[in-house]
């Protein structure tokens, strides 16, 4: 079985609709797809119902934005109720900041003598919840400033860089909460990547579990073969979940095909456990794995 439980649509910022990535997952022999968008539900019943044709299990996510000791760090969210008000506007919050500051980036790229509009980064932002740092570095794509996404980010906008700006988050033992209140699970997205390079140690990883945390997405580009293993065994000697994925963005992202990390079914089947029992325990109405 291979599953993999990370990934982004145009309901964020990956580059396929969500029943094109859903197909695309069934072609590349996926059996369990995880849709995380970033801070939105926006693409689920569309993944939903071309998970139901293509005849493979979707996971309804998200992964969220949150801020921990003044870092940013993303948070898997698993089949949560996407209605729970704390949920809806928290998420709210983060797509709002992130859609506010677009003008103050722009400016700073004109300023750099950037030919950029807010325009070309509303435009190419389409139906996304929110338009987000890709977006903007599609536009400059777009208007031959810079070959691709990656360039973009390490000559404008990464941190220290002229276009970066600072958006709001939530904060990360806030968010826990509030999706285990939702009726969902929550997995530390790529803990020692690159957007993330503040290293949560064991001690930190304990404290997080007390609070609701169930596991760590070890197996992820953004880490190396040393960094998998080590968080591997934080996570066992925590009783953690270990997941593993792709963190696929279309063509928005290089090498993170979909199935290039999976998740292995005995950590799946714990994580679904967890989220049966949260479900429970919350009184929601939460998503059921599409099978
Ligand atoms: P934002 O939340 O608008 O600041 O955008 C952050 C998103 O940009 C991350 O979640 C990644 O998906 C993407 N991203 C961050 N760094 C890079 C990079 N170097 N290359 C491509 N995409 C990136
Ligand atoms: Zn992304
Ligand atoms: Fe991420
Ligand atoms: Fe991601």
């Amino acid at each position: 079985m291979r599953i993999d439980l990370h990934t982004h649509s145009l309901a964020s910022d990956g580059t396929q609709t969500p029943a094109e990535l859903v197909e695309a997952a069934a072609r590349a022999g996926l059996d369990v797809l995880g849709l995380t968008d970033h801070d939105t539900a926006d693409g689920w019943t569309e993944a939903a119902r071309a998970a139901e044709t293509a005849g493979i299990s979707l996971v309804r996510g998200m992964e969220i934005s949150t801020r921990h000791e003044g870092r940013g760090v993303h948070l898997l969210a698993y089949l949560p109720d996407p209605a729970y008000p704390p949920l809806v506007e928290r998420l709210a919050l983060i797509l709002d900041g992130r859609n506010a500051r677009v003008p103050a980036i722009v400016e700073r790229l004109q300023d750099q003598g950037v030919d950029v509009t807010e325009a070309d980064v509303r435009r190419v932002a389409g139906a996304s919840a929110a338009a987000g740092r890709p977006h903007v570095a599609d536009a400059l794509v777009e208007r031959g400033v810079v070959a691709d996404r990656r360039e973009a980010f390490d000559r404008f906008l990464s941190p220290g860089r002229a276009g970066h700006v600072h958006r709001y988050a939530a904060e990360l033992v806030t968010m826990i909460a509030t999706v285990r209140d939702a009726g969902g699970v929550t997995v530390m997205a790529h803990p020692w990547g690159r957007a993330a390079p503040g290293t949560l140690d064991e001690a930190a990883f304990a404290g997080l579990a007390e609070l609701g945390l169930s596991g760590i997405e070890a197996d992820h580009r953004d880490h190396t073969a040393e960094q998998r293993a080590e968080l591997r065994e934080i996570a066992t000697n925590l009783g953690m979940v270990v997941t593993g994925s792709s963190d696929h963005h279309g063509l928005g992202k290089v090498d993170h095909d979909l199935g290039c990390f999976t998740t292995a079914p005995d950590q799946y089947a714990r994580l679904l456990e967890l989220a049966a029992a949260a479900a429970v325990r919350s009184g929601r109405t939460t998503p059921e794995v599409v099978a």
